[in-house]
């Protein structure tokens, strides 16, 4: 299957080149020439590790073996067999995507990334070692780690700021086990890791390594493929609970940062799933909210630092894959995304704006109001959220007061509580004293929700990685761990 630029300046590749290549040499993002015909009740019928299995051999029919990969990657790294429960919490289904080795949704796609990569290396016949560059603001970090530890062919490296990320997200990070792994502090914010990265990516190109650079980012084909298959099994879940008879549409609010999780529901959706309408999900960054309901994307405004920082972005690099979905013109998407670039908004208007909000909603809420969300979930259906999960949900919350719209409601949860305890203890009144450890301990007390296991264990795992460096030294960083 052929692969292309949303921005048509990149000639097209195969399934297993668009993995291995992450981004389009034009700066697009690779979308399949056609979207792949799927017979959507045969899988919303199976398990999910069939679901996984059909959706990414439909999507990527150039890497082989995709049962095998497929077990390989999520066979008992879960908390459960079904990867991704449902469960009902008063009027809304959450779809809990938090429960892998990392606590957080981006398990499901980092997970399933390294094996499609080594699969696709051989496929093509690639013989030397990929090395992952990755810079994180705290969860994509950890789950990259995870996914990739003692992957053959495969080493990762990641960089996080110095006194930038969380500290259990800093003890996760540090304490990583694996052969293949490297993690480094740099002394700057994520923006100084990620220009860093970006840097070390430029600085390579065209130059002959022992290793070849790729990176773990969203906009890679291969963590969006690996999402649409929780979509199908929450539609399962509620037709098996009686909610719903087969072919009965179903809402999605989904909280949202760089419009890779929704993107996967439109996916699904494309495939012939019953989506009715998707809730887009922000914060105090509400640059979507603004897209969604105007037609203006407009990128010139402060970033706002929120307690769900995954969501705290301006820039949502996998909008442009839904701009070249519903408008098949990839003249347009270059030229909005140049734009962007440039002056730092676009507008689309008429058919391709209607089109966009027949298929989706947006929402945004604060801070204040997250919490406040928190707590009243909590209290009134003894359902814990963490602070992204929270957003979900008071956009979904308003979208149904403002249309009436009855069809089922499934709000997407991507962190367990427990990676934020500071913001959801203080929302439901408990005392925040003491160090995250501390926090996390009390906030099990308090509400009798267990703290995951991969939580629970870190406070006494040693640190293995302790390295701090300067931004500048980052590329040499990266050429020792190459032997240069
Ligand atoms: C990454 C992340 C998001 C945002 O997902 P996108 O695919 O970037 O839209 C939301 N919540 C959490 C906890 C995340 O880690």
């Amino acid at each position: 299957m052929q692969y292309h630029s949303t921005r048509g300046g990149a000639l097209p590749v195969d399934s297993a080149r668009a993995v291995l290549r992450g981004l389009a040499e034009d700066g697009g993002l690779y979308l399949p020439e056609r979207l792949p015909e799927l017979d959507w009740r045969r899988v919303a019928a199976s398990d999910t590790l069939s679901m996984a299995e059909a959706i990414a051999s439909a999507f990527l029919p150039d890497i082989p073996d995709m049962p095998a990969l497929v077990r390989r990657a999520y066979a008992g790294k879960f908390e459960t067999e079904e990867l991704t429960p449902t469960v009902q919490a008063g009027p809304f289904r959450v779809l809990e995507l938090f429960r892998g080795p990392t606590s957080a949704f981006k398990d499901v796609a980092l997970s399933m990334l390294p094996q499609l990569m080594t699969a696709a290396r051989d496929a093509v016949g690639m013989k030397e070692e990929i090395l992952i560059l990755t810079a994180t603001s705290g969860d994509t970090g950890k789950a990259a780690l995870e996914g990739f530890r003692d992957v053959p062919g495969i080493r990762i490296c990641v960089f996080y700021p110095h006194g930038g990320v969380s500290q259990v997200q800093r003890r996760q990070m540090v304490s990583q086990e694996g052969e293949n792994v490297a993690v480094c502090a740099v002394r700057g914010n994520f923006d100084d890791a990620q220009t860093g990265v970006k840097g070390i990516f430029t600085e390579c190109r065209g130059k002959t390594l022992p290793v070849a650079l790729s990176s773990a980012n969203s906009i890679n084909i291969g963590r969006l493929v690996p999402q649409i298959t929780y979509y199908f099994k929450a539609y399962r879940d509620l037709a098996e609970a009686g909610q719903i008879r087969m072919g009965d549409e179903v809402n999605f609010s989904v909280p949202t940062g760089n419009f890779g999780d929704i993107l996967a529901g439109y996916l699904a959706r494309e495939l012939g799933l019953p989506v009715g309408r998707l809730i887009c999900a922000s914060n105090a960054n509400n640059v979507l909210t603004d897209f969604i309901r105007t037609g203006t994307y407009d990128r010139r405004r402060p970033l706002h630092k929120t307690q769900s920082p995954s969501m705290d972005i301006l820039v949502s690099s996998n909008l442009e894959r839904l701009l070249y979905l519903l408008s098949g013109d990839a003249g347009l998407v270059a030229e909005k995304m140049d734009l962007l670039g440039a002056r730092g908004y676009y507008t689309v208007s008429g058919t391709l704006l209607e089109a966009i909000q027949e298929r989706f909603w947006a929402g945004c809420c604060d801070d204040a109001r997250g919490s406040r969300t928190i707590r009243r979930v909590w209290e009134r259906w003894g359902y814990l959220c963490d602070p992204h999960t929270a957003a979900g949900w008071a956009a979904a919350e308003d979208y149904v007061n403002q249309t009436g719209d009855t069809r089922p409601m499934v709000v997407l949860s991507t962190a367990s509580p427990y990676k934020f305890p500071a913001a959801v203890l203080a929302a439901i009144g408990g005392d925040t004293r003491g160090d995250e450890f501390d926090r996390m301990a009390r906030l099990e007390a308090i509400t009798g929700v267990g703290i995951p296991r991969n939580l629970a264990n870190l406070r006494d795992k040693p640190e293995r990685h302790t390295a701090v460096i300067d931004k500048e030294d980052m590329l040499r960083f990266v050429w020792k761990l190459c032997g240069k």
